[in-house]
């Protein structure tokens, strides 16, 4: 018998990756809407823990309205000889997992931006109520963790202590990702691997470094460190770092091997700090994401939370669209936060001399960590509207991308000869190319600089 058998949904890996689309959907908690919102795990002393014990602060499921969405905090302690703070990340990010096991729960993101749907079919079985759902973690956590020896889980959906507990929680989260800054990539001989989204985006691994914090930002190479040793079988492990291949892009042969193993041969090369040639795959929980600005040459970033159009017209959603899915899109790149903190930053593609654009409320996080000169560079939503004003305001402040402008133009003529439906041009430089269908046509590339890792030119086959 299950050991849900007593629940009023099923609980399991398949219900994993499951979507809740807004018209199927009960109610939300956090999202987009709702700014006030989080999670967070502390390791406590035994006796501070009452095994299995639940609490509600503030109204329960069955208590707001329809189509609504709320915010929310789950907020977990759990104590056990072998569990130490260390551990709290990881377990921490436990909760998208095991949400999601839970039919007609849908778990997104992390931290201070998570966002959970409960679908209306799993609301009318009997999903009603925080105690059901924090039954059902306990049983998780404690099977699947067994350095677990207690844990109790408080849930939150009060407005004034959500807000109140969220602020504490971000300086938990800022103490934690502070501890892995000082230490190099070059200075470990492990890095550690993550497939925890791989239910979302199956050819995904998060590769976790001193210098490169995973792309949810909830992971950092302490953390991995952590985890792989306590859960060996679990979805984070450990990676031999191997031969630095290439110490300005950041290839590493172990790094390669561990990826070709994991996604099964679907990524079979990583550049752990560039955005072009084999970057680093995206899932969807990153909180983060660059985009290439072809006009300007350089990139532009966009957290989660920012609303409305960036600097190119398209909001997050579309950038992250393009990002996400375990792919290596060039020119679009899934990070975190922490990673922007880093020196190996972006390192391959110029590193902060290359932003050229991100949204005021993020610079205000990572400003210690831009060059001094730098900052005022770099403009934000505040200073301009779109790409053109962009290329006045960079110019207006001698940003380094202006020098790459000066350079000697190349107008490269690329002239193809097709046949109907033989070719289709979709994708140039990561943006979308209209097709003419067929006949003979000019592709200019003004500026360009071209690398191919081969060419083929076949002759085309004579019809009838
Ligand atoms: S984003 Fe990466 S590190 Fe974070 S949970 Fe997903 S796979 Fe793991």
């Amino acid at each position: 018998m299950s050991m849900f058998s007593d629940m009023p949904v099923d609980v399991g890996v398949i219900y994993e990756g499951e979507r809740i689309r807004r018209p199927d959907m009960h109610l939300e908690f956090g999202g987009l809407d709702v700014p006030m919102k989080f999670e967070l795990v502390r390791a406590r002393t035994i006796d501070e823990v009452k095994d299995g014990s639940m609490k509600i602060i503030g109204p329960d499921i069955k208590d707001l309205k329809e189509e609504g969405s709320y915010p929310l905090g789950i907020f977990i302690e759990v104590a056990g000889k072998q569990v130490e703070p260390d551990l709290e990340g990881v377990i921490e990010r436990r909760i998208h997992a095991y949400c999601n096991y839970v039919e007609g729960l849908m778990h997104l993101n992390q931290r201070y931006d998570i966002w959970i749907r409960l679908s209306k079919k799993s609301f009318r079985k009997g999903l009603n109520s925080f105690e059901i759902l924090g039954k059902i973690l306990v049983r998780l956590f404690k099977s699947e963790l067994p350095i677990i020896e207690r844990i109790q889980i408080t849930f939150i959906t009060d407005p004034p202590t959500v807000e109140k507990m969220l602020s504490e929680a971000r300086q938990i989260y800022d103490a934690r990702d502070a501890r892995a800054r000082g230490l190099k990539d070059e200075e470990v001989d492990s890095f550690y691997g993550c497939i925890l989204c791989q239910s979302f985006a199956p050819t995904h691994v998060c590769v976790i470094t001193p210098q490169r914090y995973a792309n949810c930002g909830a992971i950092s190479w302490f953390d991995g460190r952590a985890s792989a040793r306590i859960d060996p079988k679990g979805p984070v492990f450990r990676i031999e770092r191997g031969e630095m291949l290439d110490s300005l892009r950041g290839e590493f042969s172990g790094v390669n091997e561990a990826a070709k193993e994991k996604t099964l041969g679907e990524v079979t090369r990583v550049y752990l700090y560039a955005a072009f040639g084999f970057p680093h795959t995206s899932c969807g929980c990153f909180e983060a994401t660059a985009f290439y600005i072809p006009e300007v040459e350089g990139f532009g970033i966009v957290q989660r939370d920012f609303v409305g159009p960036t600097v190119n017209g398209l909001p997050f959603s579309t950038m992250a669209d393009s990002t996400a899915g375990g792919r290596q899109i060039d020119g679009f790149h899934g990070l975190s936060i922490e990673y922007m903190r880093s020196p190996k930053f972006l390192q391959a593609d110029g590193g902060w001399e290359r932003i050229a654009w991100i949204p005021s409320k993020l610079k205000e996080r990572v400003k210690d960590f831009i060059p001094k000169e730098l900052v005022e560079k770099i403009a934000t939503e505040n200073d301009v509207k779109n790409v053109d004003e962009l290329k006045t305001f960079l110019q207006a402040k001698d940003h380094p991308l202006v020098e790459r402008w000066v350079k000697a133009p190349v107008e490269a003529v690329a002239e193809v000869k097709m046949e109907p439906q033989t070719m289709q041009v979709t994708q140039l430089a990561g943006l979308p190319v209209a097709s003419t269908g067929a006949g003979t046509f000019k592709i200019i590339l003004k500026d360009a600089k071209i690398t191919a890792r081969k060419l083929i030119i076949k002759a085309a086959e004579k019809k009838g």
